[in-house]
């Protein structure tokens, strides 16, 4: 299996360092969307959307808040559909979509994949489509899935995966995909492991946001701290999952990232074959 490290949406919000860790306080942050594409004997599987096409096109569709704080750029090029094509492929050939969660920054991108089984946490998809909070009522973006998506729901199966309960046999996947209930972020948030040639990669999503939070004394910029806490479902499973990661990053033997920091996304990239 291929797997290529992809950012489909880089937002720039004022901040810098506060926010990302890097450079000055008075400068732009640079938030990426890093989603993965794995190329697998029965097709294209991508974890994770970004942001999609209709969101470039017609912004105003999305939370005046997050356009005028989070400040995402809306570069067409940048949204999956777009990068898959200059692989060569076609959007159909992404046959599979894994979800960490159903924020827009991470299904924004489904409205371009309309013939693909999207697989997210049966919780996860129940906190969407049916919102019982004030926050899950102004988080989610209802017109992502207004097409009506192929939906396979999964809930956690008590299998274990690193200490981790983990969710195996996604139905048309490969057993090296599975997915792991990260829940916090949101209600039914989960992160995506892969094993690959090379070891386990664990794509943990929005369960934490900076590098800092997996070094071996954690840390956060202020200010992605702040939004963390602003956003989050439930603060005890976020914060227990956090140092749960860090724990598991630190053993060495995943490979551990989240969607958003940058230094992880160019990292990971970087180590990425040109397509
Ligand atoms: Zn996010």
């Amino acid at each position: 299996m291929r797997i290529r490290h992809l950012n489909c949406g880089t937002m720039r919000p004022f901040g810098g360092r506060l926010i990302s860790g890097n450079g000055s306080v008075l400068g732009q942050a640079r938030i990426v969307c890093h989603c993965l594409l794995l190329e697998t004997d029965d097709g294209l599987v991508l974890v994770d959307t970004g942001l999609g096409t209709e969101d470039v096109r017609r912004p105003k569709a999305l939370n005046p808040g997050i356009r005028t704080f989070v400040r995402p750029v809306l570069d067409e090029a940048e949204t999956a559909v777009r990068q898959i094509e200059r692989l060569g492929y076609r959007a159909e050939d992404v046959r599979h979509i894994v979800l960490t969660h159903l924020d827009f920054d991470h299904a924004g991108g489904l409205r371009d994949f309309p013939h693909a089984k999207v697989h997210v946490s049966a919780t996860e998809l129940d906190a969407a489509v049916r919102p019982a909070t004030m926050l899950e009522k102004s988080r989610y973006h209802a017109p992502d899935w207004a097409h009506g998506p192929d939906w396979v729901a999964h809930e956690a199966s008590g299998e274990r995966w690193f200490g981790f309960s983990a969710v195996r046999d996604l139905p048309g996947l490969p057993s090296s995909i599975l997915v792991v209930p990260l829940a916090g972020h949101t209600r039914g948030h989960t992160g995506v492991a892969v094993e690959t040639s090379e070891g386990w990669l664990l794509h943990a999503g929005d369960a934490y946001f900076n590098r800092a939070q997996m070094a071996p004394a954690p840390s956060c910029p202020p200010l992605i701290g702040a939004f963390q806490v602003m956003l989050q479902a439930d603060r005890a499973e976020r914060l227990r999952n956090v140092a749960r990661l860090n724990e598991l990053a630190r053993g060495g033997k995943v490979d551990v990232f989240c969607a958003h920091d940058e230094v992880e996304f160019d990292r990971a990239a970087a180590g990425t074959p040109a397509g």
